[in-house]
């Protein structure tokens, strides 16, 4: 199928690895001009090279940290007018939520729900006049089963949630959709360092940990960021303009409730 997206223009956060960069390799193997955006400078220069050279795009890049005011501004400045935008940071740290003090929030609040609503904020209009926007926010499977020890992510993706559902019945009249990619466990450096916490929590080694969800995971198997990454592409395609406010769980049918 031809996603209708060719020439369109994407900036994509926390994509020098994992399920941002999925997204925007998956994006720019549909001839879309991607822009990418994480903190460490070689591995996001590295890693728009290898897209580039995949999809035979050119791909741009900007370090830069997507939860500062600052960075926010540099990504924009090197793709002011997206009509794609996949909003995407670091999920917050594994804990207990008495060990968490205010700051420990904020830094959440900030990675997960208010960085988001600030770049949607920054071009929403301009994907309104363009009569065609496609807003795409990384949360996770924890905002609808929350992880005991994400107390963090699940409170501040929720927020996040709750907003966007609101946004996305005013936007989409204009051919601007918004909709959020749940992911469940997939294979990244993330899901690794959450294995490895809990190993640690638990005193086991991490691989039993690992090897005790791949039990209990109904597909037997963790997702591949591939998979997250053709989604992405398809919900931002000219195809998906009558999908918004919705949450795409991907989670190889681990959430166990028939909705
Ligand atoms: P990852 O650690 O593999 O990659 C994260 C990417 O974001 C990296 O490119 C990193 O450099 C970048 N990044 C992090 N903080 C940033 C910042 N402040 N500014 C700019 N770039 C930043 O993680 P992943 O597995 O791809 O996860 C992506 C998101 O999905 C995270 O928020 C994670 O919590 C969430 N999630 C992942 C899983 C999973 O199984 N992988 C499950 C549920 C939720």
């Amino acid at each position: 199928m031809d996603l209708g997206l060719r020439g369109r223009r994407a900036l994509v956060c926390g994509a020098s690895k994992g399920l941002g960069r999925a997204c925007a390799a998956a994006l720019a193997a549909e001839g879309v001009l991607v822009t990418i955006v994480a903190r460490g400078e070689e591995e996001l220069r590295l890693a728009a090279h290898d897209i580039g050279c995949s999809s035979g795009m050119p791909v741009g890049y900007v370090a830069c940290d997507i939860t500062t005011e600052h960075g926010r501004s540099a990504a924009l400045a090197s793709l002011p007018h997206p009509d794609i935008l996949v909003t995407n940071a670091g999920g917050p740290p594994p804990g207990d939520f008495r060990d968490w003090s205010r700051d420990d929030w904020l830094a959440a609040l900030d990675a997960n729900m208010l960085a988001p609503i600030a770049l949607i904020r920054s071009t929403l209009d301009g994907m309104i006049n363009r009569r065609f926007g496609r807003v795409l926010n990384i949360t996770s499977a924890a905002v609808k089963a929350p992880i005991g020890e994400l107390g963090l992510s699940n409170g501040a993706r929720s927020g996040l949630t709750g907003f966007v559902a609101g946004l996305a019945r005013t936007a989409v009249r204009h051919n601007v959709t918004i909709n959020n990619l749940l992911p469940g466990y997939f294979e990244t450096d993330r899901l690794k360092a959450l294995f490895d916490a809990r190993a640690r929590q638990a005193d086991i080694a991490p691989e039993a940990g690992r090897e005790d969800e791949l039990a209990q995971a109904p597909a037997r198997r963790f997702g591949q960021p591939t998979e997250f990454g053709a989604a992405c592409a398809f919900l931002a395609s000219a195809h998906a303009g009558y999908i918004t406010g919705q949450n795409l769980l991907m989670d190889g049918g681990a959430y166990p409730g028939t909705f």
